[in-house]
């Protein structure tokens, strides 16, 4: 697999265990050196195909006498192929693709269904020791869900290179107050110049937040002092929900401004910008949907160390908002006052679920919570590339970058990190209006 020879799949998802992963059903009876699996799962990505010589499923399973719930998972090493002692590939065994979803999107991933033992029961190796599947396998899960956020981003990146390419070359209009004279492209326009704006400082401040995630990883593996490793460990746990759930409710978002952008030809499918849309969905639900994402920052690294991770990081986003005062000019003094409302914002969100003491009413605001934290990281990513761009630009170096990088991050601050306030607006009022009607009332 690491050569690339091989590839892999991830087998969690059955018909009654998707967010809910206590539910899990497929068994895994002991025999000699192996398991046998039987059982079905459902919505395996690249489940089945004949790219590659052999497929390693890795799969969620109990043996028969586990505990109840997900602390009775083991986790188990399927390959479509067996393999020989010699390294050669043996006999198929017995796990088969049984059907393909026709999905919104993603239209070149096959998802399948998988069946495990139809005949023998599909032989099956343990990783690890059992019951504690889960655990391993959220070593990759949470590099997936680093890696879906980043799939937000992609796909926000393309449907921006696409609305920009369209609005420079779509002749319509004349600019605004002209009546005569020469149309124009519809760049030229302000609203088309709000969702292209829109769109670059977004996906800006998406990828500023995922690659210093990126980097807390890195040191959080393979720094030499483990207290170092330990703190940055908590900020990973801290941001992946965050680059889960909101780079990739962006990514929707940019990818329904893309459509906009060009208008009729955004509905139609000769610029493929409705596939960009189509693509963009999943990603908020697979890994982990984004309620799931919003429950996990709210719900548990939020609270699990009383808060503790998040002070550090407002307390290094406040640093950075000091920062900016040692660099004169308007562009970063209007950045500067706009950080610092964030920074406000979120310190007043978090305290609000902090002190909470209905679980229900955190949940129900966990989303809004999780969007405000992500729109306030970006911002504080935004306004460290600012704060460069302007010492650059002070002494001459590529005007034309910097200029937009400085420009792009005051839109940010001024037209999309607001929405941080209008979120604690709602972060404050609670889950009382969320569940207040009966089941029947709906
Ligand atoms: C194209 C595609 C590819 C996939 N690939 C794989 C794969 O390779 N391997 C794999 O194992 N799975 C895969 N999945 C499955 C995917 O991970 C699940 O669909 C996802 O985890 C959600 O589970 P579900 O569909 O059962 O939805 P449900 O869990 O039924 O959720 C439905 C809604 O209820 C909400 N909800 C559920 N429980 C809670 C809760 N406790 N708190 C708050 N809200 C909640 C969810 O947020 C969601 O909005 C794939 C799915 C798709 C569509």
């Amino acid at each position: 697999m690491i050569s690339g020879e091989w590839t892999g799949t991830m087998n969690l998802t059955e018909s009654q265990a998707g967010s809910d992963l206590s539910a899990v059903r497929t068994r895994a009876v002991p025999e000699d050196d192996h398991y046998r699996i039987f059982g079905q799962k459902i919505f395996i990505t690249w489940g089945e195909h004949n790219m590659t010589p052999n497929t390693i499923h890795l799969v969620l399973a109990r043996t028969p006498d586990a505990p109840e719930g997900v602390k009775g998972i083991s986790l188990f090493i399927v390959p479509k192929f067996l393999v020989n002692p010699d390294g050669s590939l043996g006999a198929h065994n017995d796990v088969h693709a049984v059907s393909l979803e026709h999905k919104l999107g993603i239209h070149a991933s096959p998802t399948c269904v998988m069946a495990f033992g139809d005949q023998d029961g599909a032989i099956g190796y343990l990783v690890g020791e059992e019951n504690k599947g889960l655990a391993y396998m959220f070593i990759m899960m949470n590099e997936a869900r680093f890696k879906v956020g980043l799939q937000g981003l992609a796909i926000g990146e393309r449907a921006y290179q696409a609305a920009r390419e369209y609005a420079k070359d779509r002749i319509q209009g004349r600019p605004v107050g002209r009546k005569s004279g020469d149309r124009v492209a519809i760049i030229h326009h302000p609203d088309v110049r709000r969702m292209l704006m829109t769109m670059k400082a977004q996906n800006e401040a998406m990828r500023a937040l995922a690659y210093v995630t990126a980097r807390h990883m890195d040191l959080a593996r393979h720094h030499p002092d483990p207290a170092i490793r330990q703190t940055h460990q908590a900020r990973v746990d801290l941001l992946i929900p965050v680059v889960k759930g909101w780079e990739t409710e962006l990514g929707i978002d940019i990818a329904s401004l893309g459509v906009q952008v060009h208008g009729g030809m955004g509905f139609v499918e000769e610029t493929g910008a409705s596939q960009y849309l189509r693509d963009s969905r999943i990603a908020t639900i697979y890994e982990g949907t984004t309620g799931i994402q919003a429950a996990d920052l709210a719900g548990r690294k939020l609270s699990i160390d009383q808060g503790a991770a998040m002070r550090a990081l407002i307390a290094e986003i406040e640093a950075a908002a000091e920062d900016l005062t040692q660099v004169a000019g308007d562009d970063l003094a209007v950045i500067h006052e706009g950080l610092c409302e964030g920074i406000r914002v979120l310190i007043e969100a978090t305290d609000c679920l902090l002190a909470s003491r209905d679980p229900n009413a955190v949940m129900a605001v966990s989303v809004d919570y999780m969007m405000l934290v992500g729109y306030v990281c970006g911002g504080w990513q935004m306004a460290r590339a600012a704060q460069v761009a302007q010492t650059k630009l002070m002494t001459g170096q590529d005007p034309v970058f910097h200029e937009a990088k400085l420009i792009t991050a005051r839109f940010y601050v001024e037209h999309v990190l607001p929405r941080a306030g209008a979120l604690l607006h709602s972060v404050m009022r609670g889950g009382v209006s969320i569940m207040a009607l009966t089941e029947e009332q709906f």
